[in-house]
This record gives C-alpha cells, sequence and structure tokens, in this order.
C-alpha cells in the first residue's frame, strides 16, 4: 500500500523514532509499504517517520532504472564509525520535494542493523550507500538534510514550504472521485 508522504514543515519529521522491538508481521508489512510507496514517488531512500511512522527504520534501493530492483531494508540502523574522508554529494529528500542541494559527509561509514528475519548484521558502506544510509539514519533523529546547509540556506527552504503549505490550506477544498 502507497502511504502519503509527510512533506516540510510538519512538525513530525522532527520526532525522534523508537527502536523497533520485535521485527514481526507488522514491521515486514510497514517495510513493504515503505518499499512501494519510495518506487512510487521515486526515491533511493525512505525512513518510516517519512510516512509518518516514529519507528526506526528505512529502505534503500539504489539500483537505476534500467536494472533489476535491489530493495533493503534496514531496521534500528546504527552508525559504528565514521571515515575521515568527506564526501560531497547532491541530496534531495521525498518530503522537501524539488530541492536538492550538495552536502558534506564522511565517504565511508560502517552501520550494524536488524534484518526482516531479525538477524543482526554490520556493513562497510561507502559512496552512493553511505551517503543513503547517513540521510535516512538523520531522519531517525529528527534531522533533515538542510539541517547541514548554512542557516540562511535552510530558513531560506523552510520559508518557502511554509508559504506552499499555508496555500494549500487556503485552497478551496475540491470534490475527488
Ligand atoms: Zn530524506
Amino acid at each position: 500500500m502507497i502511504r502519503p508522504l509527510v512533506i516540510l514543515p510538519d512538525p513530525v519529521l522532527r520526532k525522534l523514532s523508537k527502536p523497533v522491538e520485535t521485527v514481526d508481521e507488522d514491521v515486514r508489512k510497514l517495510s513493504s509499504d515503505m518499499l512501494e510507496t519510495m518506487y512510487d514517488a521515486p526515491g533511493i531512500g525512505l525512513a518510516a517517520i517519512q510516512i509518518g511512522i516514529p519507528l526506526r527504520m528505512l529502505v534503500v534501493d539504489l539500483a537505476r532504472e534500467d536494472e533489476p530492483k535491489s530493495p533493503a531494508v534496514f531496521i534500528n540502523p546504527e552508525i559504528l564509525t565514521r571515515g575521515d574522508e568527506p564526501n560531497v554529494h547532491e541530496e534531495g529528500c521525498l518530503s522537501i520535494p524539488d530541492y536538492y542541494a550538495e552536502v558534506e559527509r564522511p565517504a565511508a561509514i560502517t552501520v550494524s542493523y536488524v534484518d526482516l528475519d531479525g538477524r543482526k548484521h554490520e556493513i562497510e558502506a561507502d559512496g552512493m550507500m553511505a551517503t543513503v544510509l547517513q540521510h535516512e539514519i538523520d531522519h531517525l533523529d529528527g534531522v533533515l538534510f538542510i539541517d547541514h546547509l548554512s542557516k540562511l540556506k535552510r530558513d531560506m527552504v523552510v520559508r518557502k514550504f511554509k508559504k506552499l503549505a499555508r496555500e494549500k490550506d487556503k485552497a478551496p477544498t475540491r470534490m475527488v472521485g
């Protein structure tokens, strides 16, 4: 099921997500909804809080359009180590549509997480995977990629999205279907 995305400046995005206690059928169903929502957007990563669920869970798929799907689910992900070398990537966010900016983060990290069978793993990530995992794990702590930009840039983006939200509220409600 595709779920509605939570969009800036919704305060839900600033919530601290809680650890998943048991990987059960509900968690597996949630992960499949998250993947479906991410593919529909389309995006390459999605945290549960972006569909309003404050649980420490995220999904990632870095496969390009012409490649077979390669979904990955990370439950209770935790960054164990961060490399010294920085990397700059242009980032975007499904909760901040149509806004992109370069963000500097460590180029390589190690991450522990639990999979859909409840098994614990540890991986090393670099390149795009390192960026996406850091971006998504930030979401679990209520942090957005715009928080890594200058205050000037961040304030500009927040103002723009507040204005958009106000305009949407004022618009007359239309009957659909
Ligand atoms: Zn995001």
